[in-house]
């Protein structure tokens, strides 16, 4: 394991389980579970074990480090400058190290195998992708500038479907040049990377990026922060030469003050910053550009956001597998009840996973009179855009 000599230097302060200003715990794994081996420095002892041969690969373990929501936290609240920013890789190799002994928890074996065999993990056939877009007005990609790519959960999901949607008519509202590749669209094997599935995730992008050069593609819109994460830096790591934007940063550039001239209604606003938008590529200023410069909307932040924000529990395959699990410590549910706090009448995302896992949280949370789960792209839709 390339990490290995990082596991010994960590002294389990345990900083890396929270955020800045320490009000609640901050690393999905560990609020959820509350056993030391479910936080950072806990992973790392476990690893240590299990390469000296201590431990074995129980499926106790192995629940253990999948577990990880990949969400960050602990690389940016790490107090070893020396090693922090491996401390992600360093779990991520344990589980490619389970992936190659074949030790995998029922529900990851769950997500792969689909997902090697028909293209997703939804078992659905690739001509679903693109039926989100029937009867509007996204093309098919040809040359036009951009490539609007949505992934598995925006494809697949009734959530993300609508977000397709809405993120694809507010593009071509602001006049952006842009195709999808429907049924020929590929997975960005995000998740299978974080899941430990190296070997997958490059064939996949290897395939994506045959894909992208035969068809001409250079500029890629993202719908999800996972799929931005992929190809923008695990593509480039494989020779890939794209320019890669999350929509939030496209629209950010589009949008401002003076395209909204109608005063609407007061609407309180919070947003939640996707880990792989927020901590994994420091984007955290775009989804604020956007919802400042809309009439009416007052935005609110919760006690943890941008480098700080609770993660949803999604991340790392998460979505897919649940085994973070529910109950009342479950990020997502969590993470509601802290926006509600601030409240406001939206919770405002930018990620189709998180959408998922929000609304779910909120019908649990009893909070659906509150509050409303929108993406960037409907809060702005709602508003009358001048011509
Ligand atoms: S903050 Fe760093 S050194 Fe301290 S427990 Fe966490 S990983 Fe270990
Ligand atoms: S990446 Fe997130 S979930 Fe994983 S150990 Fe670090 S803080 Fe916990």
């Amino acid at each position: 394991m390339e990490h290995a000599e990082i596991l010994h230097r960590c002294f389990r302060c345990g900083y890396c389980k929270f955020p800045d200003n320490y009000v609640d715990l901050n690393c999905p794994a560990y609020l959820k579970f509350r056993f030391e081996t479910y936080s950072p420095g806990g992973r790392m002892w476990l690893l240590r074990g299990l390469l000296k041969g201590d431990l074995q690969p129980s499926a106790r373990m192995q629940e253990i480090l999948f577990s990880c929501a990949t969400c960050g936290n602990c690389v940016n609240h790490c107090t070893m400058t020396g090693f922090k920013d491996l401390l992600l890789e360093a779990f991520t190799a344990g589980k490619e190290m389970l992936v190659q002994a074949g030790k995998l928890p029922p529900p990851v074996r769950d997500y792969l195998t689909p997902l090697l065999e028909h293209g997703n993990p939804f078992k659905l056939p690739a001509k679903k992708r693109g039926a989100w877009a029937a009867g509007t007005a996204a093309d098919l990609y040809s040359n036009q500038e951009y490539l609007l790519y949505i992934g598995d959960v925006g494809s697949y999901t009734d959530r993300g479907r609508a977000m397709a949607l809405s993120v694809s008519e507010l593009l071509g509202r602001l006049g952006v040049s842009f195709g999808i590749l429907g049924a020929r669209e590929i997975s960005d094997g995000n998740d299978a990377r974080a899941m430990g599935e190296k070997d997958l995730f490059e064939e996949l992008a290897r395939r994506n990026l045959d894909l992208f050069r035969s068809a001409g593609i250079q500029k890629v819109i993202t719908l999800s922060p996972h799929g931005f994460h992929a190809l923008k830096n695990g593509y480039a790591a494989l020779g890939g030469e794209l320019q890669v934007f999350h929509y939030t940063q496209i629209l950010a550039k589009r949008i401002n003050k003076a395209a909204f001239t109608t005063p609407e209604p007061p609407l309180k606003v919070c947003y939640h910053d996707p880990c792989y938008l927020g901590r994994h590529n420091q984007e955290y200023n775009a989804a604020r550009k956007i919802l400042f410069s809309l009439p009416g909307i007052q935005l609110v932040e919760m006690e943890r956001h941008r480098q700080n924000a609770l993660c949803c529990g999604g991340g790392g395959g998460n979505f897919f597998t649940d085994i973070l699990g529910g109950g009342a410590d479950a990020p997502a549910r969590v993470r509601v009840r802290e926006a509600a706090a601030t409240g406001a009448q939206v919770l405002a995302v930018a990620c189709p996973i998180c959408a998922n896992m929000f609304e779910d949280a909120l019908k649990v949370e009893g909070l659906e009179d509150r509050m409303h789960v929108k993406d960037i792209s409907e809060v702005v839709l709602e508003r009358k855009i001048s011509s």
